[in-house]
């Protein structure tokens, strides 16, 4: 019998389910990986479980627990789904549907939220009791740690910076409101705002490509050519996100704010956009300067996190 006690951690993004077997020092073992089925969420997770139980074996090793990062608002104490604006989760009820398949001790819980644990667990910002931690992908994601303590809410719905409202008569948000940060500084909203300035910057090397194939990636490569449109369209989503940090640091004066997700790749028009105007607004505030680090576990932040929480929160914090 294998004597190294493993977890799996999965990561529900708007693309992608990830998932690994990750030892109790945070390193990752073994991955499966699929495209997230928008319409069945749930059946994703469980078949990147499947997957993993059914290789632990070649890797030798013995599956403890399972923790699981999913976007939307999520009960951590039922682990399970109470809205989602960009995905839907065929069985809302994750945590139960993963134990009655596999026996196993789970913890499901939002996934910037496991980002964010897992940060302090394993990454940049060890041990650090006052952390913030944005995701910027598709849609923006938060999750924030307090004097040591996840940030929940009630119902599991709180610490949700994407849908803090930056302007009410901004553009439509998938959660039901208007103007909401996720409008101006996620994936979707760069991709719409570039095609929206298309007829404004014609020589922009963004008219060359099909409008529908505009995303954010393509427009921080262009932003790289110093492709005016692209550089316009980062410099205010990078502005908008700074106001959302600051709201931030006015909530909770987090020592470090942690920043994950694939938006990151737009580079320096889009992030230093948003250092220089937290800077101007913690300054004018008199605050000292705030610590901005990029992720150190990179894309594996949302798999490890959710390995971090299932350690601690169901094999008694055993690393
Ligand atoms: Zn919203």
């Amino acid at each position: 019998m294998a004597t190294t006690r493993v977890v799996i951690g999965v990561d529900v993004g708007g693309t992608g389910t990830k998932a690994a077997l990750v030892d109790l020092s945070g390193e990752v073992l073994a991955r499966s990986v699929r495209p997230t089925d928008i319409a069945a969420g749930t059946k994703g997770v469980i078949t990147v479980v499947e997957d993993l139980l059914a290789r632990s074996d070649e890797v030798d090793v013995d599956v403890a627990a399972i923790g699981v990062g999913a976007s939307g608002f999520i009960n951590a104490e039922t682990g399970s789904v109470t809205f989602s604006p960009n995905l839907t989760y065929d069985d809302p009820y994750i945590e139960e549907a993963l134990k009655s398949r596999t026996g196993l001790p789970v913890i499901v819980d939002n996934d910037a939220n496991a980002a964010a644990w897992g940060e302090r667990a394993f990454g940049g910002a060890k041990g650090c009791d006052h952390l913030a931690l944005i995701t910027l992908g598709t849609g923006v994601g938060s999750g924030f740690i307090v004097e040591g303590h996840l940030i929940r809410g009630w119902s599991g719905a709180g610490a949700e910076l994407g849908h803090i409202v930056i302007d009410p008569d901004g553009p439509e948000c998938p959660c039901g409101l208007r103007g909401c940060l996720e409008q101006f500084v996620g994936g979707l909203a760069i991709a719409r705002d570039a095609r929206a300035l298309l007829g404004e910057f014609p020589d922009s090397q963004l008219a060359e490509v099909e409008a529908s194939a505009i995303t954010a990636e393509t427009v921080g490569r262009a932003a790289t050519d110093y492709d005016e449109l692209s550089l316009t369209v980062l410099r205010r989503a990078g502005r908008a996100l700074g106001i959302g940090l600051s709201n931030v640091v006015n909530l909770f004066d987090p020592e470090v704010i942690v920043l994950a997700g694939s938006v990151m790749g737009a580079g320096e028009p889009f992030l230093g956009a948003a250092r220089d105007e937290l800077f101007r607004m913690t300054n004018a505030q008199r605050r000292r300067p705030v610590r901005i680090d990029a992720t150190s576990l990179g894309k594996d932040a949302g798999i490890i996190g959710a390995a971090a929480l299932a350690i601690d929160e169901r094999l008694g914090g055993i690393r």
